[in-house]
């Protein structure tokens, strides 16, 4: 039996935060609980501003930002009561790392994942120190590939170090503490798993502890209708098919990241997502054997991305142009969210910072090609979507004067993707959501 706990940023953020996750914590060691933590606040954001102040040769800036963070973490353990000595020689590392990049004016993303990973190495040293727990360094289990910033795990090294070298420590009466995000290469190189990866962390251990629950502690009761930020009146979802959410993490729904859910599907280990500071209220559970037959359960959004619309320059929809069209799109690494085709030209859309000069000149030899940018994709999911009549009606009638410049229904059924300007996007998930949820034909 083992639980996995996972804490984001805004979870520890200070010393109260702090006290509050170790509480939960505590109340868990009946249940031989990992604990999985991201880094503090906004920790990481701010390492990834002192590396471009150094790269940019402002070593200044770049040092005035880590005593910033020295001071945060300092404050943290003298608040918490505990000595951590730990972080002398972690902020002296980061430190040269630093300095080193100034003096090149060089950031590799080998570089970066280097200093993007001493966020988590510090919060779950002052953690650990608090709650008595015992410190694991992530990068002797976490194995991945060497594609720093967003390296790929190795599952099945990773389930075999977790068995020979974390299982042993885990059990009843005490808590394991180790870092998302990151992991290391074969030989030792540290890597990030990409921005929001501790969610992603969590349930690659929890697979390859063959955990009972993954737990994702946030600030939020749980997986919501709607991100609250854009709607406020976003309702709770108790209860959420691997499916659905899968797809909302990759459509946006930022409170789980895209490739959390697989290694726990893969597993069929229970994943629930909860709120840090009331833990007594509601929560979303998300397992596979999940089966809501709502219509729609959740909406999310996400943007920048850029429409392409390609069209064969020869006036004929050709056998061939479609498999040349996406060998363009392959060769460059560039993925496509959404396409929809007619006669003779294909809109599909690359998220904003695709190389779109190298696209258009190679698209440029068979098509042409017009580019609108500042685009947002609305995702629209439910589990009875395909099978509920009259949905498109209601979602076109909310939309009203709102141009939809694409749709697309999922493959899987159970999404439907609408294209619109990134101005009108916030207004149009209000107005969705009022159309499909709160007038009751969802969550
Ligand atoms: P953490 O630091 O715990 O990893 P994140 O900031 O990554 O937390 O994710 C939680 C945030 O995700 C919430 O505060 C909320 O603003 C946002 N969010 C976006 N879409 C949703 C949604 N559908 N349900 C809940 N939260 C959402
Ligand atoms: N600390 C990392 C980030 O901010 C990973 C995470 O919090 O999930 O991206
Ligand atoms: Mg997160």
């Amino acid at each position: 039996m083992t639980l996995v706990m996972k804490f984001g940023g805004s979870s520890l953020a200070n010393a109260s935060c702090m006290r509050q996750a170790a509480s939960l914590v505590e109340a868990a060691l009946p249940r031989a609980p990992l604990v999985v933590l991201s880094a503090m606040g906004k920790t990481t954001n701010a390492l990834f501003e002192a590396a471009a102040c150094a790269e940019r040769g402002d070593l200044d800036a770049a040092l005035e930002i880590l005593a910033r963070l020295r001071a945060h973490h300092e404050e943290t353990s003298q608040e918490l009561r505990v000595s951590v000595p730990e972080l002398a020689d972690d902020f002296q590392e980061l430190e040269l790392l630093l300095r080193g990049v100034a003096l090149l004016r060089e950031l590799s993303p080998r570089s970066l994942d280097a200093i993007a990973s001493f966020g988590e190495r510090l919060s779950t040293r002052i953690f650990a120190a608090f709650t008595g727990a015992e410190w694991l360094d992530a990068r002797t289990i976490l194995r991945t590939d060497a594609r720093f910033g967003e390296a790929q795990p190795d599952a099945a090294a990773i389930q075999q170090l977790a068995q020979a070298h974390l299982r042993p420590r885990l059990g009843a009466g005490r808590a394991v503490v180790t870092q998302g995000y990151i992991g290391a290469t074969g030989d030792g190189l540290t890597t990030t798993l990409g921005r929001g990866g501790s969610d992603y962390s969590a349930a690659l251990l929890g697979a390859a502890l063959d955990a009972d629950e993954v737990q994702i502690w946030t600030d939020v009761e749980g997986v919501l209708s709607a991100d609250p930020r854009v709607v406020p009146g976003a309702l709770p979802i108790p209860e959420l098919g691997f499916a659905e959410a899968a797809e909302l993490a990759a459509f946006g729904a930022k409170v789980l990241h895209p490739a959390t859910i697989q290694p726990a599907v893969d597993a069929n280990i229970p994943v629930t997502v909860r709120h840090t500071a009331r833990p007594e209220g509601r929560y979303t559970t998300i397992s596979a054997e999940v089966t809501t037959g709502r219509a729609v359960t959740a909406l999310a959004s996400r943007g920048p991305v850029t429409i392409l619309t390609v069209s064969s320059t020869r006036m004929l929809a050709q056998s061939g142009f479609l498999a040349r069209l996406f060998e363009v799109f392959g060769r460059h690494g560039v993925s496509v969210d959404l396409v929809a085709t007619a006669e003779v030209s294909v809109s599909l859309t690359v998220e904003a910072d695709a190389p779109m000069e190298a696209l258009r000149r190679e698209l440029s030899a068979f098509a042409t090609v017009a580019v609108s940018e500042e685009r947002a994709i609305l995702a629209v999911v439910g589990e009875r979507l395909k099978r509920t009549p009259g949905i498109c009606a209601r979602i076109f009638n909310a939309l009203r004067d709102i141009n939809v410049e694409m749709i697309s229904m999922g493959a899987n059924e159970i999404n439907l993707s609408l294209l619109v300007r990134r101005e009108e996007a916030d207004e149009a998930m209000r107005r969705l959501h009022h159309a499909l949820i709160e007038g009751g034909g969802g969550a």
